[in-house]
């Protein structure tokens, strides 16, 4: 049986949150890495599907780039071209600009958006640009966090890790984050950053994979996961559980854009 809702209702009004997205199936609505390749060249897409189980994700899908570029001289107007078509829900950009643009105004809910992605530099921020979602359109983001990524003159996109293979600072997680990067510890290491976790009244987490299941955990009772149905993240929390933030689970944007909306402090009725 699906799990089911446990976070209150209606939810608290609060004055200051933070807003955490995962960026693919999350705030866009397909995953990056996959797309490019089903896009551009489909032999490389069914090559990261047989190799994902041996290689770390990071290093192969920088791995698949350079043979996007080397081997099917796909160009970086290709590229990004390519990922300026990925969907996007207009529903979840209306919902994360009309409740950012409430913090505005000084009686109105304060609230601190982050992107916590495993995806890459260039992606998102060619992504979001497409969207207006960047300055000097919009500034919606407070951190984004991610792993680099940055063009070559001869137009190879060069992709590494968030922490790289020889880093002396590895991260210590122990609940399946892969090496490159945890979410949770980045999650932690922004709220440091940003005044400690007293500074939220609420936290809000838009997740759906496996790799989200590190920063839902962290989260506590007056938290918020919204958790993307079928996937990853869902499958972890019915298997595994210990989530103690409040969960709403979702499987299209426009349900997010609803909750985007109570998170604003607005009534939602029918
Ligand atoms: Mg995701
Ligand atoms: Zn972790």
């Amino acid at each position: 049986m699906a799990p089911v809702d446990t976070a209150p209702v209606p939810l608290p009004k609060v004055s200051k949150q933070l807003v955490v997205y995962d960026f693919d199936w999350s705030l866009a609505d397909q995953d990056t890495d996959r797309w490019v390749h089903e896009v551009l060249a489909p032999r490389l897409r069914r090559k990261l599907k047989a190799l994902k189980s041996e290689v770390q994700f990071t290093d192969l899908c920088a791995q698949l780039l350079v043979e996007l570029h080397e081997v099917e001289g796909k160009s970086r107007q290709e590229i990004e071209d390519a990922l300026k078509r990925m969907p996007f829900h207009p529903a979840m950009i209306k919902g994360v600009k009309d409740l950012k643009q409430k913090s505005k105004d000084e009686g109105q809910v304060q609230t601190t958006f982050l992107l916590l992605s495993n995806s890459n530099q260039v992606y998102i921020d060619t992504i979001l640009g497409h969207h207006g979602l960047l300055p000097p359109n919009f500034d919606l983001f407070t951190e984004i966090i991610t792993n680099p990524a940055t063009w070559t003159p001869e137009g190879l996109l060069k992709l590494e890790r968030r922490i790289p293979a020889d880093s002396p600072n590895q991260h210590s997680c122990s609940v399946g984050c892969s090496p490159n990067m945890c979410k949770g510890e980045e999650l932690e290491a922004f709220l440091e950053r940003h005044g400690g976790r007293s500074n939220f009244e609420r936290i809000v987490y838009v997740g759906d994979g496996g790799n989200d299941y590190c920063p839902v955990l962290r989260l506590a009772e007056k938290d918020l996961a919204l958790v993307r149905r079928y996937r990853g993240l869902e499958e972890k929390i019915t298997k595994v559980g210990n989530v103690k933030a409040g969960i709403r689970y979702w499987a299209g944007a426009w349900e997010v854009e609803g909750i985007l909306r109570e998170l604003g402090g607005e009534q939602i009725s029918d």
